[in-house]
């Protein structure tokens, strides 16, 4: 009989770290532990050893562990016991039993024995290990360069999987902590829909479709004594931050401040995808009116006009010589420190001309459009209002997809998250990992596509819908709306007017701008667009309306020759870009 049992480690027992001999006994494989005898010598061994040292045995014993396993209680404890300081001396029967391979031995060696001192006995004689050899010092040198990669590896993994971790245990809209947006609350850890502050969300949006100022929502807001988050008043950068987030659509995207990696995250939604795209628009359209002065003259297409540079057209009105020009702002956006594109449009357009040849464009387009038309006779003649409410029925349909889109985008997202723990904690196969990864990963993809389009359906729709009011509004009297038109006339049909110059040579052979040539973009497909009678002979039967291009070119609106005045034959170079002439 065998007394290892008197000797196996008692936690609760209080050993002499200079008069103990720890032992670490292993086999690695199940037929020497049946057959007892492995285990059995190693001890005999050890207690030999012991006895040689004068010291008393106590043994941890892994018995069959193979050499594959990950988990070795034992030799966590003999590292543990040599942290706290309970081993300084340590018998093993040889390197192949004690550890997996050289690389843990190694490891092993530099950061326990070396680090606390101790002192190893190898074998039959319990040979005392020298830690100095140059095995140990190649070692060395190998983990110093492989430690610092390994660190940075194993910090990266430690993040990405305390996140993966959080977003499977949490439920839809894990809040990462910060500040919660105006218009929700964090309700343990979730994000949830503050009902009052997600009221006054709607309120911004809808006011500033209408037209209304940053600065009139701020006092509206601040007159009704609601507070935005850090701040006891509203200022005009936190409005336009919030009219751009994204968050009240329901998507947030969380960003990891030290991998840099980006989370999905999907939120409860407070603003449709509809007018957060109108929203949108809107903001670039201000955008590119800011700082042009000379709206308040009106003039019938700055808000229309854009170079082919990429700038904005304004007009100006010089009151005084009766000047009225059309002009491209590209040094004055350069001037505030815009990068810009070289603009070739060099002269300024004749207001006056620039407007009667626009109109006069787009007033046949208009009178020749079927769709028009058509619209016209559903909407204003006979059943007023019913493609207009076809429109919103569709919209909130698609609305609903989204939604639905949304929440198989987070049971996606979560799949993903848990995958990657599972592949973490070794849970799965690598093989299986890699196939249920790329499985996701397309059905993701898969999901966004078709959020997209959707979006673009919603976009088409609300352009359908905007075209619709105008057609209710204008359309009765369209010919005295083109004798007189107003910018919002011209706005509700024309997307944007691209203009670019048109060159010519002088006698001695040298380019100059010697006009402009306008591409006119309409908001629907009208230019052309034709009818198509189902039966020819018998019109009765029906037709279908065939859409038409979307944009149409003008003629060559040449630039007027400066009036020579009859005193002064000397003409000086007048500079007829409008904004040298400030
Ligand atoms: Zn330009």
């Amino acid at each position: 009989m065998n007394n290892i049992d008197k000797h196996n480690y008692n936690p609760t027992k209080v050993y002499d770290p200079e008069k103990t001999l720890f032992g670490y006994l292993r086999v690695s494989s199940k037929i020497q532990l049946e057959e007892g005898n492995s285990i059995e010598n190693q001890f005999t061994q050890g207690l030999r050893v012991s006895d040689q040292l004068g010291m008393e045995l106590v043994i941890l014993n892994e018995e069959y562990c193979s050499t594959m396993s990950k988990i070795r209680p034992k030799l966590e404890q003999v590292k543990n016991g040599i942290r706290i300081g309970v081993i300084k001396h340590l018998w093993y029967y040889s390197r192949s039993r004690w550890t997996r391979d050289e690389i843990e031995d190694g490891l092993i060696s530099r950061n326990y024995f070396r680090k606390f001192k101790i002192k190893v006995y190898e074998g039959e004689s319990g040979t005392l290990r020298r830690l100095d050899s140059s095995q140990d010092r190649m070692l060395d040198r190998i983990f110093t360069t492989v430690q610092q990669f390994d660190r940075e590896q194993r910090r990266e993994v430690s993040i990405s999987g305390k996140k993966h971790m959080s977003r499977v245990h949490g439920e839809t809209g894990v809040f990462m902590g910060g500040t919660i947006n105006f218009g929700f609350k964090n309700v343990d850890k979730k994000w949830e829909v503050e009902e009052t502050e997600s009221r006054y969300v709607k309120k911004i949006y809808q006011m500033y479709l209408q037209g209304i100022s940053l600065r009139n929502i701020k006092t509206f807001l601040d007159s009704e004594g609601v507070r935005p988050r850090r701040s006891k008043t509203w200022s005009l950068g936190t409005l336009n931050t919030m009219l751009k987030n994204r968050v009240y659509v329901g998507e947030y995207t969380w960003k990891d401040k030290e991998s840099g990696e980006l989370f999905k995250i999907v939120l409860p939604q407070i603003i449709s995808y509809s007018m957060f795209s109108r929203v949108q628009k809107q903001i670039t359209k201000n955008i590119k009116n800011y700082g042009n002065n000379m709206r308040k003259y009106d003039t019938l297409l700055s808000g229309v006009l854009t170079c082919g540079c990429g700038e904005n057209i304004t007009g100006q009105i010089k009151k005084t010589v009766n000047r009225k020009t059309y002009g491209c702002r590209s040094m004055y956006s350069q001037w505030r420190g815009k990068e810009v594109n070289k603009c070739l449009n060099t002269r300024t357009m004749n207001m006056d001309e620039t407007d009667s040849l626009i109109v006069n464009r787009i007033k046949s387009i208009v009178g020749d459009s079927n769709i028009l038309k058509e619209k016209f006779k559903n909407e204003v003649m006979s059943k007023k209002g019913t493609d207009s409410k076809k429109i919103t029925f569709e919209k909130n349909m698609i609305e609903k997809s989204i939604k639905s889109i949304d929440r198989q985008l987070d049971t996606t997202i979560k799949s993903i998250s848990i995958n990657e723990v599972n592949h973490m904690l070794g849970k799965t196969i690598d093989v299986k990992y890699h196939e249920i990864s790329n499985l996701l990963e397309e059905e993701l993809i898969q999901l966004e596509d078709k959020k997209k389009s959707y979006l673009q359906e919603i976009d088409d729709l609300d352009n359908q819908k905007d075209w619709i009011d105008w057609v209710s509004k204008f359309g009765k009297d369209m010919n005295k709306r083109f004798k007189k038109p107003t910018s919002k006339f011209i706005e509700g049909i024309v997307d944007e007017i691209i203009v670019s110059p048109v060159m010519g040579e002088t006698r001695d052979g040298k380019s100059y701008q010697r006009g402009h040539k306008f591409k006119v973009k309409f908001k629907l497909p009208i230019v052309n667009d034709s009818i198509g009678y189902k039966n020819t002979d018998k019109k009765s039967e029906g037709y279908t309306v065939d859409q038409g291009k979307k944009s149409v070119e003008t003629q060559v609106l040449e630039v007027k020759k400066q009036g020579r005045p009859k005193k002064n034959l000397n003409r000086k170079k007048v500079h007829t870009n409008l904004l040298n002439s400030h």
